[in-house]
């Protein structure tokens, strides 16, 4: 990371509209995993850091909920636009600690960046309604306010938008919140959480409203937040595992939550796809932060006619990229976030050579330092090894085939979870078809990215509850009252 950025880095606790340091004084080493060198240390809090900072932005709703509309429209447009301004160092910041490629860096600032700039448009626009009781003996108004304190916690995989998809909203709708950001990636949200500060400040308006705490332990921050009685709401991005606990804890509070949580996508090649413009489209879907998305196709489900040319469409496309450190120019693969990330990778490969699959490609670890793990494509796979049951989250692309749609659309739902999944077909029927019977909360048709800050994105089953981009995202930090008069 270039060190002017570096300098600039807030890496205390943000409480109350002030940086400071944890009651405990200790701090956690955050690490470049291109390299495994320790980029900074970030102060760790504490149980009691994390119930000041829920007590901070309990007294700053008040306050915050009151505020006009327009006005926190403003300070989000206000917020955008510094976010674009310092796009470049957002980036470094991201790909330093997360390792992504600086192109792909450019990008999440730019998607994370729009979340604000929609939910800056957003916030003057809740609509309420009006009308007379069916019995005509009165007449029924539906207004909406905001649910109150919320509480946030994002992973590592985009440490920018996963941060923005939650904050934007949560502020356009008058609410104020904590955020835990994943440990392995503090700094992209201290960075963006300081941008927030700076234009509340500038604007005289409240800066308690943001809360930022990270934490080298997870637990020792949500449980005093979830049991304070003043918190309405909590959002969740990470994984199911994760997501189950943290909705029981919720459950006590009776808490309003929205859960962002694993898939498993199926990508699906028919037999009247165009076949390269699917090679395309895999290779978007696949190879993001080297695999590690939560939308990355997991399993490629290709009819048997075009299976071959399918195969060898996706190596010649996997060959052509390049590994290395995101920074250095002409990456386009970085490194997997951590060891037990590769080493996971490792096994499930693993896995599929033990049940027959072949390596058309990679299955190994590049011969250098940090988290590497190659571009990998396997054919033959079995359908019930782990490679295709479990989420990769790493550069593999195991190729199943199929030799019917009603085959095809049972190996896509032959899963528990159901966040998206991609179709390549020429057939307009068949799209509306596979919209009606995939379980899935997004589908991308002839695409390989659904993603949009104006949609609701959000999975069915296993993968989620409720919807974060769109009109949908807003709405989850919204309560209604209906006055009845
Ligand atoms: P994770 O292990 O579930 O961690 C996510 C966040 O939860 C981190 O901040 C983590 O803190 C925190 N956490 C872990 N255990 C906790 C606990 N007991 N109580 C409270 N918080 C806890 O997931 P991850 O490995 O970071 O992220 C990858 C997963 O996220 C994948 O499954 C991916 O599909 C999913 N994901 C989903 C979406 C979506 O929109 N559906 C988007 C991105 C990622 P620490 O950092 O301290 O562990």
């Amino acid at each position: 990371m270039p060190p002017e950025v570096l300098a600039q880095l807030p890496t205390g606790l943000l409480i109350d509209g002030q940086w400071r340091p944890s009651t405990s004084g200790t701090t956690f080493a955050v690490e470049d995993p291109a390299t495994t060198e320790v980029i900074t240390e970030v102060a760790d809090a504490s149980s009691e850091d994390a119930a000041a900072a829920m007590d901070a932005v309990a007294r700053a709703f008040p306050e915050w909920g009151a505020v006009a509309p327009r006005e926190r429209a403003e300070a989000l447009r206000a917020v955008f636009d510094r976010m674009t301004a310092r796009a470049d160092e957002l980036a470094a910041v991201v790909t330093a600690e997360g390792g992504k490629p600086l192109a792909e860096a450019r990008a999440e600032v730019a998607y994370g960046a729009e979340y604000v700039r929609w939910y800056s448009e957003q916030a003057v626009r809740v609509d309420g309604l009006a009308r007379r009781a069916p019995a005509g003996t009165n007449h029924q108004v539906v207004m909406h306010k905001p649910v109150g304190p919320a509480f946030a916690i994002t992973p590592w995989n985009f440490p920018i938008a996963m941060a923005t998809r939650k904050i934007a909203p949560a502020l356009a709708a008058g609410c104020t919140m904590v955020v835990k950001p994943a440990q392995l990636t503090p700094l992209t949200t201290a960075f963006f959480a300081e941008i927030v500060r700076e234009v509340l400040e500038e604007r005289g308006l409240p800066t308690g409203v943001l809360a930022v705490v990270p934490s080298s332990s997870a637990r020792r921050v949500s449980e005093p937040i979830l049991g304070d009685p003043r918190l309405r709401k909590l959002s969740f991005t990470g994984s199911t595992e994760v997501g189950r606990t943290l909705l029981k804890s919720a459950a006590d509070g009776i808490l309003r939550t929205s859960m962002e949580l694993g898939g498993n996508a199926p990508f699906l090649v028919f037999e009247d796809a165009d076949v390269e413009a699917a090679v395309q489209g895999a290779l978007a879907a696949k190879m993001r932060n080297a695999g590690q998305t939560c939308v990355a196709a997991n399993r490629f489900l290709v009819h048997s006619s075009v299976a071959e040319d399918f195969a060898a469409g996706l190596v010649a496309a996997f060959e052509k990229l390049v590994v290395g450190h995101g920074a250095a120019e002409g990456t386009t693969v970085g490194p997997l976030i951590e060891a037990a990330a590769v080493d996971k990778v490792e096994e499930l490969v693993a896995a599929a050579v033990d049940r027959g699959a072949s390596v058309l490609l990679g299955g190994e670890r590049p011969d250098r330092r940090g988290y590497f793990y190659s571009p990998t494509v396997l054919t033959g796979v079995d359908r019930e090894a782990p490679t295709v049951t479990e989420e990769i989250f790493g550069p593999v692309a195991p190729i199943v085939t199929f030799d019917s749609e009603e085959e095809a659309v049972a190996l896509a739902n032959g899963t528990e979870y159901g966040l998206v999944a991609y179709a390549f077909t020429r057939d307009v029927n068949r799209s509306f078809r596979l919209a009606e019977s995939i379980e899935t909360g997004m589908l991308g048709i002839n695409r390989g990215m659904v993603s949009d800050a104006s949609a609701p994105f959000g999975g069915v089953k296993s993968s989620g509850l409720g919807r974060e981009g769109g009109e949908a995202g807003l709405e989850e930090y919204l309560d209604s009252i209906y006055l009845a008069i």
